[in-house]
């Protein structure tokens, strides 16, 4: 807002607005801030369970409950200092998330969690524990979630990079099963996100009726592609597609090698970072010009490029690759708070919305690095003390 605004909050939800020096009752406590005022921000692709370092998420799944419990509370520190209100959790073991999710605490950022990942048998993060075979097991899978009170459900669709042995230019599961899962979880009215790297694996992922694609990377065996045929498919069903972009550039640079499994997908294809990523934003793009609804989540905790609080980051690229600044900080704000079902809880400063609210030191109109220098963060009105470094 030009000239910047009052925020009047209680119980942790926004009240309304006035005007910057208006009159504010006795017992209210007003705090002022310098920047720019936006809605907490969503990461829409987290692993709780890992903390970013070489082989974390493999060995999530090999950790006693309460060792994952502290990654998992340090992974959400590091999300709220960076001015992140809510991420939503794509790769947990033993549902060990949840907990946290249920928990009244206001200085941890919401969670929408879709608890272990579901695989093929020796699949992409098989050792999360989401391991699943035949109709009868994704079934069983099903109610299982269900049971536990996950919010979505999260199906490997290709393989991964990081998980040798799988392909991330294929597809995993049967058509048939994958539609099976589908159908089996919107019984349950869960929505289902699809990871899919291959172009492949987004047309199974889109025949099956997910409703959003993780990663959306476009592999095929010439090159990043996803023709307009599918771009129209994924607007026309009103799928959400996060490209979880956001790449922490030095920690990346000081990696001794490139992780075997990533490696060995750009030799694949004949191309490097750099020009991997431009083919990528071109797609990303094309997408947007096809009214496909964006989303933003780094996939952090997955790799040391992708510690946790680097959504900015991938809100920047966004940027590089053409979008507008409102455009780049929706995918994190209004539209996450979409695909997560949230949009009537937080996402936007409303009144009677939750009181997540992010400043950040600069004019974020002009300058998209103003979001890596969060100011005050407020999590359902509790600000978050000590300030966030
Ligand atoms: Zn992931």
């Amino acid at each position: 807002m030009p000239g910047g605004a009052t925020v009047f909050v209680e119980d942790g939800v926004i009240e309304g607005f006035e005007s910057v020096g208006c009159e504010v009752p006795a017992d209210c406590r007003l705090t002022t801030f310098e920047g720019t005022l936006l809605p907490g921000l969503f990461d829409g692709h987290v692993h709780l369970v890992s903390d970013a370092a070489l082989g974390s998420l493999e060995r999530a799944g090999s950790l006693d409950a309460d060792a994952v419990d502290n990654i998992i509370e340090h992974s959400l520190r590091q999300q709220a200092a960076a001015g992140v209100t809510t991420v939503r959790d794509l790769g947990d073991v033993g549902y060990r998330t949840l907990g946290f999710r249920d928990s009244p605490r206001t200085d941890l950022p919401r969670i929408t969690a879709a608890g272990p990942p579901l695989t093929v048998p020796d699949g992409h993060c098989h050792y999360l524990g989401g391991v699943v075979e035949g109709p009868d097991g994704i079934r069983a899978a099903l109610s299982e979630h269900e049971q536990r009170g996950v919010d979505v459900i999260k199906v490997m669709a290709s393989g991964g990079m990081t998980t040798l042995g799988t392909d991330p230019f294929g597809v995993q599961f049967e058509a048939a099963d994958l539609r099976t899962l589908v159908e089996a979880a919107h019984a349950a009215g869960l929505p289902v996100l699809a990871h899919a790297h291959s172009l492949a694996g987004i047309r199974h992922a889109l025949a099956a009726g997910v409703d959003g694609i993780e990663h959306f990377t476009g592999l095929t065996e010439t090159g990043i592609r996803v023709p307009d045929e599918v771009l129209e498919a994924v607007a026309g069903a009103g799928v959400f597609v996060n490209p979880t972009l956001g790449v922490d550039r030095e920690a990346l640079a000081s990696m001794p090698a490139p992780r075997p499994g990533i490696a060995a997908a750009l030799k694949r294809i004949g191309l490097d970072v750099e020009t991997a990523q431009a083919a990528r934003l071109q797609v990303l793009q094309r997408a947007q010009n096809h009214g496909i609804r964006l989303v933003s989540g780094v996939d952090a905790g997955a790799a040391p490029a992708k510690r946790h609080g680097i959504v900015s980051l991938a809100l920047a690229a966004l940027t590089e690759g053409g979008f507008s600044i409102a455009d780049a900080v929706a995918t994190a704000t209004t539209v996450a708070a979409q695909a997560c079902g949230l949009a009537q809880v937080t996402g936007r400063l409303q009144p009677g919305l939750a009181a997540d609210i992010l400043v950040v030191d600069g004019n974020l109109e002009h300058d998209i690095t103003a979001l890596q220098r969060p100011a005050t963060v407020l999590i359902r009105g509790n600000p978050l003390t000590p300030p966030p470094t």
